[in-house]
């Protein structure tokens, strides 16, 4: 039987959500108004009065928020309650550049803790669990919020932080941990890292882990799955709206529902900024309803994802998102082809590849090359030339059916790309350090 953490929101009606989201979002746009100058600009430039939004219908008479918004405004430019209110700071990981700041009241604390517990909550999790939180503590979201849902659900908590896989592995099996919470690159480390040991997923307890942070594969899941002998679920979030927890997988393990009485989704195209019907690709865009110390508006995520209502197996109505594609920086123009690193990572795992891997592009007499180093698992390993060169040549086939442009394959010894304990990095663009200089 599913198990939910708050029933009554996460299977409301249609209805008395969009009623519960408008009464909130009319207050919020209020709270913001009065007390955020940087938005109140933007809102009187645009001519629009709090008064002019009455339901979440309005919503798109709001001007957007953006990264570029944050970097200008920090770090104290978007706080919509005084310091004395606000009770912690986290950081955004700066994947993308500087990195902006967020600040929670105890308010904002306890909601968010709160999307956690339901992440938790809906991956199985109850008081009988333990579970083990290896995502990074510290500035970073990740540690705090699934330590803080923990808690709430009352599982019994290991704080591990990131690192130490070997310790990480020997507390998981000593304690019993049924529960996982780190990123999926960290997950595949620590199932490798398992294996190593000698160990098997017969040796730990297991069932369940919570991964999220960085985007992941369809077959990445099933490979971690496998190596640690648990489900996996997915789990959403961003500095900006808090943290993870803004949408979790459930049993049906396809898509994430979206905590939609804290945030409301829209998808936009990102080039016109227009509202994009359910069901199309575009940028997720979110607007916080019950944040108070950092209650952005419209805030661009530059994720792409899908949006759908369709109805899912688990009994709850909030609506879905789709794994985020890649964030639409991630998206690299590589001989005038869009990639995505996901795409290339399907292909490997589907090939029987590990999912260690480094993606290089760069710009050689005009021309843009691109170069995937493969780490070869042991039993891929071949002393012929002759059989690696094969193997090279058949990957780039693969990956040329995929992309529509082909590639150079490296195939390279097991354990020579370094492993991520946080969020891993994948793609080295040699052409953006040209730019630079
Ligand atoms: P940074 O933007 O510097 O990485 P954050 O730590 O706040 O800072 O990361 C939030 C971003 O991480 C999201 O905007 C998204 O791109 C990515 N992300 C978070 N969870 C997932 C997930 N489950 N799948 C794919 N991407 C994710
Ligand atoms: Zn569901």
């Amino acid at each position: 039987m599913e198990r939910y953490w708050n029933e009554e929101i996460e299977t409301m009606s249609r209805e008395d959500m969009k009623k519960l989201q408008s009464e909130r979002l009319v207050k919020q746009v209020k709270h913001v108004y009065e007390n955020v100058k940087y938005y109140r600009d933007l809102m009187d430039e645009k001519g629009i009065k709090p008064e002019d939004i009455k339901s979440t219908d309005d919503l798109c008479k709001l001007p957007f928020l953006s990264k570029a918004d944050l970097r200008e405004a920090y770090p104290y430019g978007l706080l919509a309650k005084p310091l004395s209110e606000c009770v912690r700071i986290h950081s955004t990981s700066g994947t993308t550049g500087k990195r902006v700041v967020a600040f929670y009241t105890q308010n904002d604390v306890d909601l968010w803790q709160d999307c956690c517990a339901r992440a938790i909550t809906a991956a199985g999790g109850t008081k009988d669990d333990i579970c083990q939180v290896c995502y990074g503590y510290g500035l970073f979201t990740g540690g705090a919020g699934l330590d803080g849902g923990s808690h709430k659900v009352g599982c019994l908590t290991l704080p591990m932080s990131s690192g130490n896989t070997e310790r990480q592995i020997t507390f998981m099996r000593d304690l019993g941990a049924t529960i996982i919470c780190c990123t999926p690159s960290y997950a595949a480390y620590i199932g490798e890292t398992l294996h190593d040991m000698g160990l098997t997923p017969d040796d730990i307890q297991l069932k369940a882990g919570i991964f999220g942070a960085e985007p992941w594969t369809e077959e990445m899941r099933r490979s971690i799955e496998k190596s640690l002998g648990i489900k996996a679920y997915d789990i959403y979030g961003l500095t900006e709206t808090s943290g993870p927890g803004v949408a979790f997988e459930c049993s049906e393990q396809s898509g994430m529902h979206i905590n939609e009485d804290n945030f409301i989704p829209e998808i936009i195209n990102p080039e016109t900024g227009e509202v994009l019907p359910e069901g199309e690709v575009g940028e997720l865009v979110f607007t916080s309803i019950t944040k108070e110390a950092f209650p952005l508006l419209r805030y661009r995520t530059r994720d792409l994802c899908v949006l759908s209502r369709k109805k899912c197996s688990c009994g709850r109505t909030l609506i879905k998102m789709t794994k985020p594609m890649g964030r639409s920086d991630d998206m690299m123009i590589i001989r005038g082809v869009n990639v995505f690193p996901s795409q290339i990572e399907t292909v490997l795992i589907e090939q029987g590849y590990s999912p260690n891997y480094l993606i290089e592009v760069d710009r050689v007499n005009n021309s843009d090359t691109l170069d995937i180093s493969v780490e070869m698992k042991t039993d891929q390993l071949s002393d012929k030339v002759k059989d690696m060169q094969q193997q090279e040549r058949d990957l780039a086939t693969a990956i040329r059916m995929m992309l529509g442009i082909s590639p150079k394959v490296h195939l390279v010894t097991p354990k020579s790309i370094t492993r991520s304990e946080g969020k891993a990095v994948r793609v080295i663009d040699k052409r953006k350090l040209h730019d630079k200089i």
